[in-house]
């Protein structure tokens, strides 16, 4: 986007967000530019399309990275300075993540605790959670993962029968989570236990901060058609939690859950859009060098890829100028995370056919594209529709929630 002037209204909350930059958002394009051109590690640019999250060692050298970009203060952009954050305005973020894309930088690491925990902390948690927690998901001290999902509690979440019993002033935890990413490395955990069981089951939830270091908590990896193992079961046994780690009051933690998942729907798909910018870019990079630019049947598929990033870009700002300016995400969230999961499919898609054969060659081969990152992201891909809810889920929340169908 040039400072050609660009605007988009958003009819619905009407609030116009116009692109054109200010000198001083010119010169923070510069400063951004210059610095991530200096300091993105070679071994991480432009490998992090599909990037791993389960092995240790790359998981480390991400971790330094968002504390280096920490640092240079780039991290926690648009959280409220009162929270260690810049308080920058949209324009400043959507140039840093246009930078980072440019770059071929990868995302954040913690972006569970920066998209999710985080938003969700500041709007329910003490002053004393937010002082202790924030400042270390901004430098990824601490990495969080999400512990919502258990064996019959996926997009029937308020299932959930994981079991926390107050005794005196530490809550015992018993049950089971599934498909827990990045546990095996995380120092923390947002958990959802059930409280109460003797009521309607939304009623008797409670949102709770778990170190992942207390003892009785086992982490299982699940290995993943990508030969990864990213996300695990974690069995909790008799694992006691100070009562002060509640966030929110005891079983009303299902509107604390709604405000996180919302942020999860909605601002961590603007930061994943990171990565599928830098797979298209790459992409455009093969095509170009395997002559295929002047095929029209190619040239099409990368035209409708390049206006759907477009559109999912432009929501994405729309979302983010929403929050920007005191709002809360909202049901609509869910069309980003739908749009999102589509896009990254026809994306790993049309690189398959684009690349043929050699797209099959994994991470390890000279003959392999990227170093593999193509054949990993096509198995990787298929996760898209069902991670932070399954797109009929989302469809169905976008019937009933924001076109108002009737619910059967
Ligand atoms: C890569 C990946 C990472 C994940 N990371 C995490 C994590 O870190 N933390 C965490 O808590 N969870 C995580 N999850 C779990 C994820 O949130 C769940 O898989 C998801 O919510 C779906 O739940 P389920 O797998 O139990 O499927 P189910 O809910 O059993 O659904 C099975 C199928 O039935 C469909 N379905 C179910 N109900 C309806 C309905 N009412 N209407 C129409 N169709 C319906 C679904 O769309 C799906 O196709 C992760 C999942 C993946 C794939």
């Amino acid at each position: 986007m040039s400072t050609a002037a660009a605007s988009c209204s958003n009819a619905r909350y009407n609030t116009p967000v116009n692109f054109d930059f200010t000198e001083h958002e010119e010169s923070f394009r510069k400063e951004v530019r210059a610095w991530l051109e200096r300091n993105v590690p070679d071994d991480l640019r432009g490998r992090a399309f599909a990037a791993s999250r389960a092995d240790r060692e790359e998981v480390r050298k991400l971790r330094a990275w968002q504390k280096r970009m920490h640092e240079a203060g780039f991290v926690g952009m648009d959280w409220p300075r009162e929270f260690g954050g810049r308080g920058a305005s949209i324009v400043e973020q959507v140039i840093l993540y246009q930078e980072m894309a440019r770059a071929e930088s990868p995302q954040l690491v913690n972006r569970g605790g920066l998209s999710m925990l985080g938003p969700t902390l500041m709007k329910h948690g003490t002053r004393e959670q937010q002082a202790r927690f924030l400042p270390r998901i901004l430098t990824a001290d601490d990495l969080w993962c999400q512990g919502f999902s258990e064996p019959n509690a996926g997009s029937d979440l308020a299932n959930l029968q994981t079991r926390a019993v107050l005794d005196g002033d530490q809550f015992v935890i018993n049950g089971q989570k599934v498909w827990t990413s990045m546990a095996h490395v995380a120092d923390w955990c947002f958990l959802l236990v059930r409280t109460n069981p003797d009521v309607p089951k939304h009623k008797g939830i409670s949102f709770i901060l778990v170190d992942m270091k207390s003892p009785g908590i086992t982490v299982r990896p699940l290995r993943q058609m990508t030969g990864e193992a990213e996300f695990n079961e974690v069995f909790f046994d008799n694992v006691r939690v100070p009562a002060e780690n509640l966030v929110g009051r005891p079983n009303e933690g299902w509107s604390v859950a709604i405000t996180t998942l919302a942020y999860e729907r909605d601002l961590l798909t603007f930061i994943r859009h990171i990565s599928l910018r830098n797979a298209l870019q790459r992409l455009l990079g093969l095509v170009r060098e395997r002559g295929a630019a002047h095929d029209p049947v190619v040239r099409q598929k990368i035209a409708s890829l390049w206006i759907g990033e477009q559109a999912l870009k432009l929501n994405g700002y729309r979302s983010l100028t929403k929050i920007l300016r005191g709002g809360q995400p909202g049901p609509e969230g869910s069309t980003s995370k739908l749009f999102w999961s589509q896009l990254d499919q026809d994306l790993a898609r049309v690189a398959t056919e684009v690349i043929g054969p050699y797209a099959q060659i994994a991470h390890g081969s000279a003959w392999a594209p990227d170093e593999g990152q193509w054949e990993f992201y096509a198995l990787l891909a298929q996760a898209s529709g069902i991670r932070a809810g399954t797109s009929e889920i989302l469809r169905n929340i976008l019937g009933e929630r924001v076109l108002g169908l009737p619910k059967d």
